[in-house]
């Protein structure tokens, strides 16, 4: 696994990073990695992953 932000693709050991992680089977699977919370939103944003995603009703 490199450092590269999974949206912008900065080193992001550089900045303050957050990692995502998926539950698979009750193991940690790393999906990405971003140099702040700035990239994983926009990321997010970008890729749609909140559309009828939400865990409130
Ligand atoms: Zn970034």
């Amino acid at each position: 696994m490199n450092n590269d932000c999974t949206y912008c693709g900065s080193d992001v050991t550089a900045h303050d990073p957050v990692f995502v992680a998926e539950g698979v089977d009750d193991e940690r699977q790393p999906v990405g990695r971003f140099c702040n919370y700035a990239c994983l939103t926009a990321y997010v944003d970008e890729e749609e992953l909140t559309s009828g995603a939400c865990c409130r009703i």
